[in-house]
């Protein structure tokens, strides 16, 4: 990946987002990131890498806003060389009872912004041929889970625009993948239950829910030239539970 480009990762401000934006800070990247509200972690990165790194608010299911932060990063920061779909939000519940703005929002943010966005950020990347977008979806859009068909569907849509997209894009030498994790220790998963918890772990070959560092790696593999002939691909990183 060359590093004058800048990497925008959407939900950058905590768990997996922001573990990825420090990691990439720390491998010398320079990192554009977003979400509704900053915090200290933040902060705390823009402070430590003033040249390398940026925030910015926006909202996923805002299009004018998600337009407002391409426009930004691409002026500010520079031709954005990899995207990062990974702002996503978990509404648990029996379908029949959901409301139907939770769905609503689900698909607004998890899905329908992501593609929003990888429209807008992929044009300067079809003008320069090179890019690398990754998707980040779930494990649950792969096997489901009682209690979240919504959430699995905004995840599997998005498995989806990564093989429709791989094959539209690669003819213009950029590669799209998606990230498939299993449970990760971060806010999204703070409100499982012990009984739910000790299940997963159970069940999970490694013993033990991931972290969003068990990630990241992959995150540099798939941007890094070692991945260069690696398209439409789902990886699933999730101690072997769906194995
Ligand atoms: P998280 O800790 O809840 O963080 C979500 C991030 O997305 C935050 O930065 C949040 O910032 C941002 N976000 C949410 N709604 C947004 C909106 N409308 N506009 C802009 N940004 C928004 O969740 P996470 O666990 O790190 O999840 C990251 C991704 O991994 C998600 O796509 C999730 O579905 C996926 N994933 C997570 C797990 C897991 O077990 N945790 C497993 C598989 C896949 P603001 O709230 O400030 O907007």
């Amino acid at each position: 990946m060359n590093r004058d480009g800048v990497v925008l990762i959407s939900g950058g401000s905590r768990g997996l987002g922001l573990a990825i934006a420090t990691s990439l800070l720390n491998h010398g990247h320079k990192v554009a990131t977003f979400s509704r509200r900053s915090g200290d972690a933040v902060e705390r990165l823009k402070d430590k890498y003033e040249k390398s790194f940026s925030f910015f608010e926006g909202d996923m299911s805002d299009q004018a806003s998600l337009s407002e932060v391409v426009k930004r990063v691409e002026k500010d920061c520079g031709p954005i060389e990899a995207l990062i779909n990974n702002a996503g939000i978990a509404i648990d519940g029996v379908l029949a009872t959901m409301q139907p703005t939770q769905i609503e929002q689900l698909i607004a943010v998890n899905l329908t912004g992501s593609l929003q966005l990888t429209r807008l950020a992929v044009r300067q990347m079809i003008v320069r041929s090179r890019g690398s977008i990754i998707n980040i979806s779930s494990i649950i859009g792969l096997r489901g889970y009682a209690g979240l068909a919504a959430y699995s569907a905004t995840k599997a849509g998005l498995d989806g625009m990564t093989r429709g997209l791989a094959r539209e894009l690669g003819p213009r030498n950029i590669r799209v993948n998606s990230i498939a994790p299993g449970y990760l220790e971060t806010e999204m998963t703070h409100g499982l239950g012990d009984t739910q918890r000790n299940q997963i772990v159970r069940r999970t070959p490694l013993g033990r829910l991931g972290t969003p560092d068990d990630v990241v790696g992959s995150i540099h593999f798939l941007l890094s030239p070692a991945a260069g002939f690696i398209t439409g691909q789902i990886l699933t990183i999730d101690g072997g539970i769906t194995c």
